[in-house]
Formats: C-alpha cells, sequence, structure tokens
C-alpha cells in the first residue's frame, strides 16, 4: 500500500515531474521523501507557505560539461561531465563522483537530492551535491583514467573549494582517481587545498578510517538496530551484494562482530562460500589486481560462483545491498522475506525499488535506507575535512570511534523522528522526516534563498 500524498504534495510532486522530465531516478528518491513526509506536513503548515520542499527539490545550481581526452590509441574521447550542488544551506556541497556509463543528469540529481538528506541526516555541517560522468574505466590503463581524470578537474576545478564544494569518491571514484583529481586541481590553483576533496590518500590528506567508513557505518547502523531488539550480529548469515569499497567493509566488519559473510557479486555474478568469506582474497582480486569476482571460486576450494544470477536467491538472516541503485526489486525481496531475512540495510544508494522496500515494511523486516545506513562515508569525509581545516590527523582507533558515535547518533534520530510521526521502527519515514525537519529549518533561518 502506498501512503497517500497530501493535496500539496501531490501538486509539488508534479512541478517535479514537469521540470524534471525523463529523470526516473530521481523522481523516484523525490516520491519516496514525499511519501514520508504527509505527518510533517500536517503538524507544519508553514512548510508549505514557504516553498521549503519545493526549493529543496531544485538544485542550487547544476553545471554539464565536455570533457575531451586523447585514449591509449592516440584517440580524441568525448565524455559529459556533471555536479548538481543542490542546497548549501548547512555547509558547501558535499557528495561524491560517479564514473559509470550509466551516468546522465538523472542520476546525479537522484543521488544530490539523496546526499542533501543523507548529509543532514549527520548533524555536521555539510550540504548536499553529486557529480561525475558517463566515462567507464573498466579496462582503462591507468595512463587513460589520468587523463580523463585530469580533463574532468580542468572545467571543474572553477566551481570547488573547500568552502565551496567538496567532491570525493562514488562507484568508479576510488583513491586513485582522487589523486589525479587533487594533482590537477593544485596544479591549476597553486594551492595546496587539502579540504576540496575527500577520501585522499593516507600520505597526503587523507583519513584513517575513511576508505572503511560506508561499509563499517552501514554495519553499525544494522547492529544499532539489532541491537534495539536485544540481538546481534554474532552468529548471523549474512549476504553482502557488491565487491567494490562499500561491501569489502561491510564484509570486514561483519565478521569482525562474529557473523558469517556467504555472498558478495559483481556485475558478472556471485560467488557463495559457506564457510565464510576470505576477506584477504577478496580484497587482492578487488583492491590489487583490479580482478573479477569469478576468480575467488576459481582460487578458493568450496566456493562457487554464479554467473548472471540472483544474489538475492541465497537465504540469509542479514541482506546489505552494496552495488547500485535498484538492484534489489520485488521479487527478491518476496525470496528473501520466504527465506526468512531479518534485516535489510542499504550500503549503497536507493539500492531497493520502492515495490521490494514495501514487501520489507509489510513484513516487518528491519529496513534501514541508504540515507540512513552509509551515512558513515560522506560522515567520515567530514571528519577528513576537519583533520584538514587543523592540520591534524586522527589515529584509527579515534576515528572510528567517532564513526560509530555518529552511526548511532543517526540511529537515534530517525528512531525518535519515527516514534515522533506516528511510525515506530519506520526508519524510512524516521530518516526523511528528521533530515527534513533539520533542512527546513535552517532554509527558513536564511531567508528566501
Ligand atoms: N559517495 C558517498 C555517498 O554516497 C560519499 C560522499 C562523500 O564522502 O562526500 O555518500
Amino acid at each position: 500500500t502506498t501512503p497517500e500524498l497530501t493535496p500539496h504534495l501531490q501538486e509539488l510532486y508534479e512541478v517535479v515531474l514537469r521540470r524534471n522530465p525523463g529523470e526516473l531516478e530521481f523522481h523516484q528518491a523525490v516520491l519516496e521523501v514525499f511519501e514520508s513526509l504527509t505527518p510533517v506536513a500536517r503538524k507544519h503548515p508553514e512548510f508549505a507557505e514557504t516553498k521549503v520542499l519545493e526549493r529543496l527539490c531544485e538544485p542550487e545550481r547544476q553545471i554539464i560539461f565536455r570533457v575531451p581526452w586523447v585514449n591509449d590509441r592516440g584517440e580524441v574521447e568525448i565524455n559529459r561531465g556533471f555536479r548538481v550542488e543542490f542546497n548549501s544551506a548547512l555547509g558547501p556541497y558535499k557528495g561524491g563522483l560517479r564514473f559509470h556509463p550509466s551516468v546522465y543528469l538523472g542520476i546525479v540529481k537522484f543521488l544530490g537530492f539523496e546526499q542533501t538528506f543523507k548529509n543532514a541526516l549527520t548533524g555536521m555541517p555539510i550540504g548536499g551535491g553529486k557529480g561525475g560522468s558517463d566515462f567507464d574505466p573498466k579496462g582503462r590503463s591507468d595512463r587513460e583514467v589520468m587523463a580523463f581524470c585530469q580533463s574532468f578537474m580542468t572545467e571543474l576545478y572553477r566551481h570547488l573549494g573547500e568552502y565551496t564544494d567538496v567532491p570525493a569518491g562514488d562507484i568508479g571514484v576510488g583513491s586513485r582517481e582522487i589523486g589525479y583529481l587533487f594533482g590537477q586541481y593544485k596544479r591549476i590553483t597553486n594551492r595546496y587545498e587539502s579540504g576540496v576533496l575527500t577520501g585522499k590518500g593516507l600520505g597526503w590528506g587523507g583519513s584513517l578510517v575513511r576508505k572503511e567508513a560506508t561499509g563499517y557505518g552501514t554495519v553499525f547502523f544494522a547492529d544499532e538496530m539489532l541491537r534495539a531488539r536485544g540481538e546481534s550480529f554474532d552468529g548471523k548469515r549474512v549476504v553482502v551484494s557488491g565487491s567494490g569499497n562499500v561491501a569489502i567493509y561491510a564484509v570486514e566488519k561483519a565478521e569482525q562482530l562474529g557473523a558469517t559473510v556467504v555472498a558478495c557479486s559483481d556485475s558478472g555474478g556471485y560467488i557463495v562460500d559457506e564457510s565464510g568469506l576470505d576477506l584477504d582474497l577478496l580484497k587482492r582480486i578487488k583492491e590489487v589486481d583490479r580482478g573479477r569476482i569469478s576468480e575467488y571460486a576459481e582460487q578458493r576450494t568450496g566456493a562457487s560462483f554464479v554467473a548472471d544470477g540472483c544474489i538475492w536467491d541465497v537465504d540469509c538472516d542479514i541482506a546489505l545491498p552494496c552495488a547500485t541503485q535498484n538492484e534489489l526489486d520485488e521479487q527478491a525481496a518476496i525470496t528473501l522475506v520466504k527465506n526468512g531475512v531479518r534485516v535489510v540495510a542499504e550500503g549503497a544508494n536507493m539500492p531497493s525499488t520502492p515495490a521490494a522496500t514495501r514487501v520489507f515494511l509489510d513484513a516487518d523486516v528491519l529496513f534501514a535506507p541508504g540515507k540512513a545506513a552509509n551515512a558513515g562515508g560522506v560522515a567520515t569525509s567530514a571528519l577528513e575535512m576537519q583533520q584538514n581545516a587543523s592540520r591534524d590527523s586522527w589515529s584509527h582507533e579515534y576515528t572510528e570511534e567517532r564513526l560509530a558515535g555518529i552511526m548511532r547518533g543517526i540511529h537515534e534520530r530517525c528512531a525518535a523522528s519515527a516514534d515522533e510521526y506516528g511510525a515506530p521502527g519506520n526508519y524510512i519515514l524516521g530518516a526523511n522526516t528528521s533530515s527534513f525537519v533539520q533542512l527546513a529549518e535552517a532554509v527558513l533561518a536564511l531567508g528566501v534563498i
């Protein structure tokens, strides 16, 4: 059952559809928030009069640019670059860059919209933005990736600054790409402005725990949900989709907390390893060799590889979708529920379709939306900015403790807001209402902006 929108929300949703034709992922992200806001709209009629929600749906600035570069065969290639500076009421625009062939304005806008709410939820002084390109880094040499990053930054640099807009990584952008981007920014501006990008390497301004933060934070959040019911990760069977940065460190933390992680995936298929994933092998294949997940099954006895299958057919107590948007559909959700899943926490951004989400809520599965569960990544980016601003660097222990505290705080705010707006245990409603109120108050305080 889909909640009814109030007439004001319905009207505003139609405005969003009209202004952003064909941008399906953006429509989906907006509608999910609107569905949560009905109780807030009833309680705070002033939000409608001041058009604060309409302002939150319209990005402050949208930049689209050409990225020309030369490949290893000496040919010119042209890609399209994006940066959507969504909202800066709470701080400089903050959010990652995604390099993937599926990237177009609608994807960047959905991600920027989600990021704005996610960042508000962290309680830290960061606005929301997102960027990227339809460039496909797969199969490219180091030199090609560098040439692309340098060209991308040659256009983007004029929009950035540690008090203006601070990108980081997302799919296809890790510390190698952040290095090439930072190098080009530094060269063009002649400034060693560490706080202009996050996710930097540890030897040149990066923060300990940033790499691990999104995956760790997702597990911390799921652990908080379990704890509220007197349970823990210990002895649980876990499936994690994806095998990128988010997935690998979700596996690591889940295993540290005593769970057995039996499956993970990439775009070619998934692996099952009933004895629990061998993290060293996974890291070697994915982080060092930049290889395919099928190689895991070739190198580990007892593990199997399923090409092109659905990883959600593997039964588990806890499912952590850490791959990409809309990777978990209604059928997959029905299968998971039938197989007894108890907890779903989204490490990726919007990995569950709206129909899948409804299946989980109807079945009383503990469900954590990405904008709460995966906020540990951007929160640790904000910690990296703090370290850069004070020219300091913190220990692993201290930084991880800060991350754990931030995730506890997000869990508390979501739970309290769900209670306040009459939907106890609904973390989607809790996350959306809590971050909306935080954003709305800031937007109103700053005047008509
Ligand atoms: N791309 C990550 C996210 O989706 C991190 C963004 C950042 O650290 O700025 O939240």
